[in-house]
Order: C-alpha cells, then sequence, then structure tokens
C-alpha cells in the first residue's frame, strides 16, 4: 500500500507475521510461492519475502495491524486472474492472499442475497446461488479462479453487464479491514438503504488501495427460465450496433449479453484452442454472440428469430446460428472465452480494457486501428467485448515476426496513442442532447412502406421511436428530442395536415418514454393550441417551435409563453435551411423569436 520501493523485510517482523497465521500458512519457499508471483500471461513478475495466507477476519485484522505498525507493504491477491499486475508484488512487499477466506457465509434466497467471504470464486458463488434456484449474475471468463474480493476491488465487467451491471451493482455491502487494522462491518442486506454516505463504494473498484475487503453481501436474481443463444455474422461494427438496437427494440431488458468479436479473433481462436468450430459456413467480418434470456419459460426463441429476422430484412445480419442446444450455446461461448487465451499463442499483445459511449465503438475502432498501425506498422489490432456495454478489449499484437520483448516495452507508447483517442471520442460523444427528424420515421406506415403495410400505424410508429431511444438514450445522460407532429390527432386537435398526424400514428403519444422532449411545430395561426397542454398534462417536457418569424409563429410563441408549466421549455425558431450555414454554426440553440427579424439569411443576436 506504499509507493516507495520497500527495503528488505527484517526476518524477526517476519517471523511475527509468520505466527499470526501459523508457519504452514507463511510461504517463503520460492517454487511454492511462484503461483502468487506469476500472472498467467507472464507480463508481470513479483518478489516477495512472504505470501500470508490468512483464514479469518481477524487475522487479516492482526496482519494489516503489524504491517501499519512497522510501515510493511503489503498487496492484496485473490485469484491472481488481474491483467494489469496490480496483485503482483513488485516491490517485495509482502502478499496477503486472501484464497483461504473462502466459506460461504450464507445463502438467503428469500431476501436474495448471498454472503461470501473474499476468496469464495466466482464460480462457487455463482454455483451456490444456482443451488436454490437463484443467480448470481457477474460472469467472466475467469471465473472459475477470480474471487469475489477481487471482483469488488476491481469492480469488473461481466459479459451479462448489458443486463444485470458490473461488480459495483451487485453489493449490498461489504466487511473491509481498514489500513491500521479495524474492521469495518457493512454487511448490509437491505436493498433500500439510505442511511447516510455509501461507504461501502469507497472499497469497490480501489485495488485494495483503501483496505481488504473480506466479505460481501451481494444480491441475487431470480434464474431465467430460458435462455437462447446466437452466433451472427456481420458486416462490420456499426452493423453490429444496428442490430443492438433491433435487439434491444424487440427484447428489451432479455438482452444479457452482446458480445463483439472480428474474424481475425475467430481464426485465431480456431486455430489454437482445442474443440472450437466456426459455426457459421462461410467467413463475415464480424461477429456478434447474442444471449436473451428471460423469466418466461416459453416464446424466447420467436423473439430471437425476430430480432434476427429484422436484422436480416435490413441487410445488418448477413447470416447467423441459434443454438439448438446448451451444448451449442457452449460452444458459441467457448469462442468468446477463448479470445484471451488464445493470443498467448501469436506474439506479444498490448492490452486495453476501454469503455467508450456505445454509440461511438465504431468511430473508436476506426480510428484507433487507423492510429494504432501508423505508429506501429504491421502491429495486428485485436478488438473485441461487450459491445452492448461500450466495455472493448483492445489489444494490440506485435507484428509478425518482430521481436517480442522490444515490441512490449512500447507498451506505454502504445498505451499514449490508444488514450488519446478515447478521450477525444468520449469528449466528442459528450453531446447533451440528439434530436430526432421527422424524415427517419416518416414513412413509417404509409402506403411508400411496403414492410409496414397492413400494420398497426401507431405501433409501428412507437416501436421506431422506442427503438431509437434506446439506442440513443440507453443507459447515458442524453436527451432526445423530436417533433411532435406524428404525435397529434389533427382531428381532436383542430390541427391542419402539416401540423399533426396524418397516418394515424397518433396514438403512439401513450407508448413512447415521457422523458423524449417534444417540439411542437405549428405554423398556422390560432387563439389556441391545445397540443402544448396535452403534451405537458403527459408528463413530456415540450419545446414550442416554429417556422421562421410569421405572424403564426408569433402567434403560438404568445400561447406558449402564457403557459405557466415546468414541462415548458424555452422557444424554437427554426429555419428550414433559409439561413446560411456560416450563421448557424455561430448560433446556440435558437429559443427566441426575434421581434425585429429582417431577412431570411440574418442570424439571432
Ligand atoms: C480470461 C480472463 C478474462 C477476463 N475477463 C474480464 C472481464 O471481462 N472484465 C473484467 O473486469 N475483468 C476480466 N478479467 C480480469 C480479472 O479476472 C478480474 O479483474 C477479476 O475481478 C480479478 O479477480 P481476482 O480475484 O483474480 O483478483 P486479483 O487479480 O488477485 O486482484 C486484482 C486487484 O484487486 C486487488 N484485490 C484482490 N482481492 C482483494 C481484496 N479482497 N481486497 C482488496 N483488494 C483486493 C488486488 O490487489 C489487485 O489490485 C479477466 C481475466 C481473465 C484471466
Amino acid at each position: 500500500m506504499l509507493d516507495k520501493p520497500p527495503a528488505a523485510v527484517d526476518p524477526s517482523l517476519l517471523a511475527r507475521f509468520a505466527a499470526i497465521v501459523g508457519e504452514k500458512y507463511a510461504v517463503t519457499d520460492p517454487q511454492m510461492q511462484a503461483p502468487y508471483l506469476f500472472e498467467m500471461r507472464d507480463l508481470f513478475r513479483g518478489r516477495t519475502p512472504m505470501v500470508l495466507r490468512p483464514a479469518s477476519v481477524t487475522e487479516v485484522s492482526q496482519i494489516l495491524r503489524l504491517a501499519d505498525e512497522t510501515a510493511t507493504p503489503i498487496v492484496p491477491q485473490g485469484g491472481n486472474t488481474g491483467l494489469v499486475g496490480g496483485q503482483v508484488p513488485h516491490n517485495n512487499e509482502i502478499v496477503l492472499s486472501l484464497t483461504r477466506l473462502n466459506r460461504i457465509r450464507e445463502v438467503d434466497p428469500t431476501s436474495n442475497t448471498i454472503t461470501c467471504e473474499a476468496g469464495v470464486t466466482l464460480q462457487h458463488a455463482r454455483e451456490a446461488a444456482a443451488a436454490v434456484d437463484r443467480l448470481y449474475p457477474q460472469l467472466l471468463p475467469s471465473e472459475g479462479t477470480c474471487t469475489i474480493g477481487g471482483n469488488l476491488s476491481t469492480n469488473a465487467g461481466s459479459t451479462a453487464a448489458l443486463a444485470y451491471g458490473i461488480a459495483r451493482s451487485h453489493a449490498l455491502g461489504i466487511e473491509v479491514v481498514l489500513a491500521d487494522g479495524r474492521i469495518l462491518n457493512d454487511l448490509n442486506k437491505l436493498k433500500k438503504d439510505n442511511t447516510g454516505y455509501d461507504l461501502k463504494n469507497l472499497f469497490i473498484g480501489a485495488e485494495g488501495t483503501l483496505g481488504v475487503i473480506t466479505a460481501a453481501v451481494l444480491r441475487l436474481v431470480p434464474r431465467p427460465r430460458s435462455v437462447e443463444t446466437a452466433f451472427v455474422g456481420v458486416s462490420s461494427p456499426q452493423a453490429a450496433l444496428a442490430l443492438l438496437g433491433a435487439a434491444a427494440g424487440n427484447a428489451g431488458g432479455s438482452v444479457t449479453s452482446f458480445e463483439l468479436m472480428p474474424r481475425s479473433g475467430l481464426e485465431m481462436v480456431l486455430r489454437h484452442a482445442a474443440g472450437c468450430r466456426d459455426p457459421l459456413a462461410a467467413p463475415h467480418p464480424w461477429y456478434v454472440l447474442i444471449e436473451l434470456s428471460s423469466q418466461a419459460k416459453n416464446g424466447l426463441r420467436a423473439v430471437m428469430e425476430d430480432v434476427l429476422k429484422q436484422g436480416l430484412d435490413s441487410g445488418v445480419v448477413v447470416d447467423a446460428a441459434i443454438a439448438e442446444s446448451l451444448e451449442q450455446a457452449k460452444a458459441f461461448w467457448r469462442i468468446r472465452e477463448m479470445f484471451g487465451e488464445a493470443q498467448r499463442h501469436i506474439g506479444g499483445s498490448v492490452k486495453h480494457d476501454v469503455s467508450v459511449p456505445v454509440a461511438a465503438v465504431p468511430a473508436f475502432l476506426a480510428e484507433v486501428d487507423a492510429a494504432v498501425t501508423a505508429f506501429i506498422p504491421g502491429a495486428r489490432p485485436l478488438a473485441f467485448g461487450h459491445l452492448g456495454d461500450g466495455n472493448i478489449h483492445y489489444n494490440v499484437i506485435q507484428p509478425a515476426n518482430a521481436d517480442k520483448e522490444a515490441f512490449l516495452k512500447r507498451w506505454d507508447e502504445v498505451n499514449a496513442v490508444v488514450f488519446a483517442l478515447i478521450d477525444e471520442l468520449c469528449d466528442a460523444f459528450q453531446a447533451d442532447a440528439f434530436h430526432v427528424g421527422m424524415d427517419e420515421v416518416f414513412l413509417i406506415a404509409s402506403e411508400h412502406c411496403p414492410r409496414c403495410r397492413g400494420g398497426d400505424p401507431a405501433k409501428l410508429f412507437a416501436k421506431a421511436v422506442n427503438d431509437l431511444h434506446s439506442h440513443i438514450v440507453g443507459g447515458r445522460k442524453i436527451e432526445m428530442l423530436m417533433w411532435a407532429d406524428r404525435l397529434l390527432d389533427s382531428k381532436a386537435l383542430g390541427y391542419s395536415e402539416w401540423e399533426a398526424s396524418r397516418n394515424g400514428t397518433y396514438p403512439a403519444l401513450d407508448l413512447i418514454p415521457a422523458d423524449i422532449i417534444l417540439c411542437d411545430w405549428h405554423y398556422e395561426k390560432a387563439a389556441a393550441y391545445p397540443s402544448v397542454p396535452l403534451l405537458m398534462q403527459k408528463g413530456f417536457r415540450v419545446w414550442p417551435s416554429g417556422w421562421q418569424p410569421l405572424d403564426a409563429t408569433r402567434a403560438f410563441s404568445a400561447f406558449a409563453r402564457q403557459q405557466k408549466d415546468k414541462h415548458l421549455l424555452g422557444y424554437l425558431c427554426t429555419t428550414w435551411g433559409k439561413v446560411k450555414i456560416a450563421d448557424t454554426a455561430q448560433w446556440p440553440p435558437v429559443t427566441e423569436v426575434l421581434p425585429d427579424w429582417k431577412g431570411e439569411a440574418q442570424s439571432p443576436k
């Protein structure tokens, strides 16, 4: 826990540490120490005077108290599966291995919780949950070895994070030993705990810097009654993203995993991982592994088929295979899980575990591949991972026949190229709002849309809006704005055909999320515009909008201003291209109709 390199530890002090756990569990033999010092890819090798293997929280507390009193640096370690070397004693620190704290203290299916000690492996926790017909939804390829303490300390991601969140979302309470040996018991089981500060979240993701996690109460969820898995060939990450939108639209919360893989990675796995075979007949540039799961026993297969059919019809999906058995589903997953392991066979690789906004993934991949290969000609980028939550493993593999050691020495330089791009992209995608024009959905349910013919216009329209909403807004803090005219009943409101729905889409108003900002658009002069109060009454925020400074616009603006409602946002004046592009660049969102509007090309002050 200290930054500076420690001096050699005094043998008498080592004996005091050993006395806490007993000689047998104070490992000094180099051969027996090896598994604690080398991480699996052999990228980080450490050295230590002693590996301590306590069996109880009291022993952990005594160790940390002694370490604190004697300023002895300690590195906590769980399953030693971390890929960035945080668990490795780089500076001769004592290793504090938590693997003997491996008891499951309680499984409570009524409260839907499991209380595990830190050294319980993820697989063990999942099996214990399954034994009472529950699911512990953290899922990692390293589950057989990584531990609950390590998962929480790294705030690990998950192939099921799309549906259930990452490690932090699963913890209800934790038990931690602080650096001075004090034990903080916050083993809370309550879902609703609104008592002051949420201390556990300080320790989750802290990688042992603030204390050693010794136990945790984890939230369990009902076990899915049906699961469908598909291996899908797509042409590009952009196509994969479109498929994610379709999956979210059709299957909603049932989309548990959505993993992206490139062809180069599949070939690597087929060459180096025994027993894997290509699930599809022909090669495709990219693949997606989709998993849907549901509490309903029946019907999920049809949902998966719908998602894929929609993808095939729109050209997003090129080919797909749905697993016909549990074995086949496991075979699909094995391909994805072997991406890490198989890389070892093709040379050194510089790793990045990055998260970018979901919508930014295709742009990120295109730009970062170009930047990395320009920086190291011949370098082989390998990007794969959880497209569903924007978390991508971006690895750069050494050029064929290059010297591995010389390549890996450039680790930091490659990191700098990748991270600079991520910062840029994240900044670019910090947009607060996206406006959805009606042109995108204008033809829905009209006679010009052969695929919609015969369908319910409102439902078709609502589906398009909901797809866009989940695509654009997702879990992010982005506002979606759209024109309101397709949501208004012209007859009931007395509006002209251009100001309201012309093809029966208006009932969609009750089928879309009320967090969309509706830009209510009018250019007929009237005494009242009943849509404004109606939309606000339904909980929408409304941005009254008009076209140029016409009389009608002024009348509408005046009416809108009378509405004293927190749901009413400013006033938007648009110009429909009758303004110089150069002028528009100067504008913030235009929120006022100017009384002294002079001409088409004049921009507001
Ligand atoms: C094949 C493979 C796939 C993986 N996939 C993913 C993935 O998709 N997403 C992801 O996030 N990770 C992934 N990982 C990385 C790794 O498995 C996770 O980070 C895991 O959570 C680490 O758990 P661990 O018990 O092995 O911790 P360790 O590797 O032992 O430790 C990790 C860090 O946590 C600290 N630590 C460990 N235990 C404690 C404790 N009890 N108290 C305080 N600090 C502690 C250590 O000091 C270190 O800094 C993968 C690893 C492998 C090998």
